[in-house]
């Protein structure tokens, strides 16, 4: 392909309209002169901000403040497809959305990670998760009403989106009961398959969490996968079983089917990339965001998470760009990044630091402060108006 200043025109396509897609087309519009077509693909015609879904679910935020039409991005220039995409040919860069073929020059694949719900019989069945925006609107409803009983939380695998969700959702659940005075008649419990909070984070963030669920009373069972539910009955792997009156879950996830069945699906059993520039072994083609898995030294994965998604967003459309313009693609994704844990009370604390460092990520935690709550609602206006 040709480049430089007089070069052909190239199209680039960016599959998924989530935080990665959203901010790779962005970016990509800015660098890119007009020649150039950019494209997002999207299944639904809005983006929703899942990072907030938890303040939807203690009533801090209305399902219309978390979510922007996608139709927005036109003003600036970026082309927007809403539809399934059903195929991706990464060696030809021919992807098919309800039938219609689109060829990009160059491909990212920001598609995120479908929930796997079903692997726990009667899950969705007996209980509600706060990672839909659907599941969290629910669950405000429902968690106004609690006024006795027993809240189990659980986390239906080791592996699910975004490390602080389940703890964050245990204190908001506190939060909310504790300003209507009902805590005393309620129990917080909350059951991890993985064997603790943020564990990618070490050993020192896991303890500062579990610290913080012990003060507010709320019961922690780690290591404790739950195998099946049913009305009011939990049952776990090791033969226990748990009775609730509200179960709340963090679903498992598994690679969008769309990607499973393409070549991109690596040995991982999601897409493998560079983990600098997030280039796949497909020659133009990056994958960002939670669709990805990056190994760390510590043998688990990059944590799936929006700050990552939006750093490799901004890597791989700088590299495009440069390449298009026949310049060196010199933008490198450092590993680097943070998470804010909600503690409730208009309060989060803040882990963060270099997930690539060696032997270990080096990454520290930061406790609960007003100021850090603050900077969650930057994040969350970065996204919600710098970006839509
Ligand atoms: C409750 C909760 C709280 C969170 N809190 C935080 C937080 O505080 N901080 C943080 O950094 N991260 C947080 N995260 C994680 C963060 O939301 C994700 O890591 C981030 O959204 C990943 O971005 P992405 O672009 O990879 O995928 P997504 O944002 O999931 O976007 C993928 C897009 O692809 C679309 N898509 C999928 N398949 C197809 C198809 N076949 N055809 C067309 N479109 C398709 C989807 O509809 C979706 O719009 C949280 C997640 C949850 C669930």
């Amino acid at each position: 392909m040709a480049s430089g200043k007089n070069g052909p025109s190239e199209t680039v396509l960016v599959l998924g309209g989530g935080i990665g897609g959203v901010v790779a087309a962005n970016r990509l519009r800015r660098r890119l002169d007009r020649r150039h077509r950019v494209i997002l693909v999207n299944r639904y015609p809005d983006f929703t901000f899942a990072a907030s879904f938890l303040w939807v679910m203690s009533g801090k935020r209305q399902p219309s403040q978390v979510t922007r039409s996608l139709q927005v991005l036109k003003r600036r220039g970026i082309e927007v497809v809403i539809g399934d995409i059903e195929n991706i040919d990464p060696v030809t860069r021919i992807i098919t959305v309800e039938g219609k073929q689109l060829t990009a020059d160059h491909l990212v694949v920001s598609l995120g990670a479908d929930y796997s719900t079903d692997t726990i019989p009667g899950l969705q069945q007996a209980g509600e998760t706060f990672a839909t925006l659907d599941g969290a609107q629910r669950l405000a409803g429902a968690v106004k009403a609690v006024a006795q009983g027993r809240v189990l939380i659980v986390t239906a695998s080791p592996l699910y989106r975004c490390p602080a969700a389940p703890y964050e959702a245990a204190l908001l659940i506190d939060a909310v009961l504790r300003r209507k005075a009902m805590r005393g008649k309620v129990d917080i419990v909350v059951h991890s398959a993985e064997p603790g909070p943020m564990g990618v984070a070490g050993a020192n963030v896991s303890a500062a969490v579990t610290g913080i669920l012990a003060k507010r009373g709320i019961d922690y069972h780690p290591s404790h996968q739950i195998t099946s539910a049913e009305a009011g009955h939990a049952q776990f792997a090791d033969g226990k079983s748990e009775t609730f009156d509200m179960l709340v879950y963090m679903p498992p996830i598994r690679l969008p089917a769309v990607v499973a069945s393409s070549p991109l699906a690596g040995v991982t059993g999601w897409i493998d990339v560079d983990r600098n520039t997030l280039a796949t072994e497909f020659p133009r083609v990056y994958a960002i965001g939670d669709n990805t898995q990056i190994p760390l030294s510590i043998g688990k994965p990059l944590p799936r998470a929006g700050v990552f998604a939006h750093a490799q967003a901004l890597v791989v459309a700088d590299n495009i760009a440069a390449r298009i313009k026949g310049r060196p693609a010199s933008s490198a994704f450092d590993g680097h990044g943070g998470c804010f844990i909600e503690t409730g009370f208009g309060k989060a604390g803040y882990g963060s630091g270099d997930f690539y460092a060696e032997p270990s990520p080096a990454v520290t935690i930061r406790p609960p402060s007003r100021r850090r709550h603050l900077g969650k609602v930057v994040f969350e206006y970065n996204v919600m108006k710098r970006w839509l």
